[in-house]
């Protein structure tokens, strides 16, 4: 993460759930990027450090409700992406339906409502989002992603990073398009053959990229409409 540019100072955290009431976490106030295996904390799920020599992170409350929301969860990892927060500072979504790979993965990446990082308000403003999705976007702080090993978290963190970037370049070359409705349904067609793992966010462009798995399944009514509703836009933005 360090390496990458994820990170900076002592930002960013990860942990691991080694048992149902023991989490291994990096510690707070050091740089992540010059980190020995003795700096490692382990905490119990409320927080209360029983092994290492430093102090918890703040953040990780917000760790510790993902693993409250989410017994599937094994890792999780914060961090600051530039190009990500990038988005959520100039009060944009990552661009949703362009990228092939990214609706495979995640569907779409959700951004939470802002919270004052190192506060309660960190896991008020994940907690219902995380139970919805594998990686999230922190308004105008970072990301969250959560993974069955640190590995799978990691990957999702550089995956969110790169369309960020890619999203970011593509703008700065000319409008961006999202894949049509026939494209998308492929991909999740694919995606089902293939069978990847984890949550799918729906976005509310296209109106497609649904269902959750085991969550709440978008309204057909509304998922139809709000298709129709699109490709009439786009119609219209084509013919000028
Ligand atoms: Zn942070």
């Amino acid at each position: 993460m360090y390496s990458r540019g994820f990170i900076s100072g002592s930002d960013g955290n990860v942990s691991i759930r080694l048992a149902a009431d023991r989490i291994l976490s990096t510690p707070s106030g050091i740089n992540k990027g010059f980190l020995a295996p003795s700096d490692m904390i382990v905490t119990d799920m409320g927080g209360k450090k029983l092994i290492g020599a430093h102090k918890p992170t703040t953040e990780l409350r917000m760790h510790l409700e993902t693993y409250r929301k989410r017994p599937d969860v094994k890792a999780v990892i914060h961090a600051h992406p530039p190009f990500t927060i990038a988005f959520s500072l100039a009060g944009q979504k990552l661009p949703q339906c362009v990228m092939p790979e990214i609706i495979m993965i995640f569907g779409s990446i959700p951004t939470t409502a802002y919270a004052t990082p190192c506060t309660e308000e960190g896991p008020e403003a994940i907690s219902a989002l995380i139970e919805e999705c594998d990686a999230l976007i922190i308004e105008r702080h970072g990301t969250l992603t959560v993974g069955d090993t640190v590995y799978g978290a990691y990957d999702k963190l550089e995956k969110v990073e790169h369309s960020a970037q890619v999203s970011a370049t593509a703008r700065q070359l000319g409008p961006v398009k999202p894949l049509s409705k026939e494209q998308i349904q492929k991909l999740l067609d694919l995606r089902e053959q293939l069978g990847l793992k984890g949550k799918i966010y729906p976005c509310n462009q296209c109106g497609m990229c649904a269902p959750r798995e085991g969550g709440t399944k978008a309204d057909p009514l509304v998922n139809s409409l709000s298709a129709e509703l699109f490709a009439t836009l786009r119609e219209k933005l084509r013919n000028g």
